[in-house]
């Protein structure tokens, strides 16, 4: 199954994906391409594939992204083949913008939606200066558009509200378990269990 994590920068998604890969067996990232700098704590190839605007472009040019969009001045997008290839192998977690939700929407109507929200506005707020990343003016435009971002939360079948970081991990946890447990899902192990009682189940 697929899960697109999205919500206004600053409010978890990152924290709240890496807690999740960690704690659940057979979830895989889907690690995007961005033109955006790395920052030190990253790892290209691991937190994102760091790309030049001309590539950005040209994998746009030749129908290659999923979804793509430009978010606070850079080029962010999940490429085909990341979501094929990791698709494949079980569960996968998207974490992109908004707006590349919304076209996830449009072409993977299966994929499960989640919308995370931080407690408050200033606590975003606080969160974004907490994690010194971004310039002051960059703080301001992502605080921005987060006012756009959190008018689409009815869009969303899953809302995660990110205020106490360990209940957050667990309902986001809690959302690609249950999804597990799906008629679905379970087809595959649950045909020879029921085999086993009789052949003609
Ligand atoms: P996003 O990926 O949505 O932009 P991050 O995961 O980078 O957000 O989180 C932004 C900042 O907020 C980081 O410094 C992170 O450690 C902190 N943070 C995330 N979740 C919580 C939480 N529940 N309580 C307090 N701080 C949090
Ligand atoms: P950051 O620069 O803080 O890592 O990410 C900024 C925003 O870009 C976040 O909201 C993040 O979810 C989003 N983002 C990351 N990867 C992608 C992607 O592949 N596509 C889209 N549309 N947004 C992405």
């Amino acid at each position: 199954m697929i899960f697109i994590i999205t919500g206004p920068s600053g409010c978890g998604k990152t924290t709240l994906v890496k807690r999740v890969l960690a704690e659940i067996k057979d979830v895989q990232f889907a690690v995007s391409h961005t033109t955006r700098k790395k920052r030190r704590s990253e790892e290209e190839g691991k937190d994102y594939y760091f790309i030049s605007k001309a590539e950005f472009k040209q994998m746009i040019q030749e129908e290659r992204l999923a979804e793509w969009a430009v978010v606070h001045g850079s080029y962010y997008g999940t490429s085909r083949i990341e979501i094929e290839k990791k698709g494949m192998q079980g569960d996968l977690l998207l974490d992109i913008d908004v707006q590349g939700a919304q076209q996830m929407m449009e072409r993977y109507k299966k994929a499960i939606f989640i919308f995370v929200v931080p407690p408050s506005s200033k606590e975003l707020e606080r969160r974004l200066k907490k994690r010194g990343d971004e310039s002051p003016d960059s703080i301001k435009g992502r605080l921005e558009s987060a006012q756009k971002e959190i008018r689409c939360y009815h869009q969303f079948g899953y809302i995660v509200i990110n205020d106490e970081l360990d209940h957050a991990a667990l309902e986001l946890k809690s959302i690609i378990l249950s999804t597990r447990s799906r008629f679905e899902s379970r087809k595959k192990e649950l045909v020879p269990i029921l085999r086993g009682f009789s052949e003609d189940l």
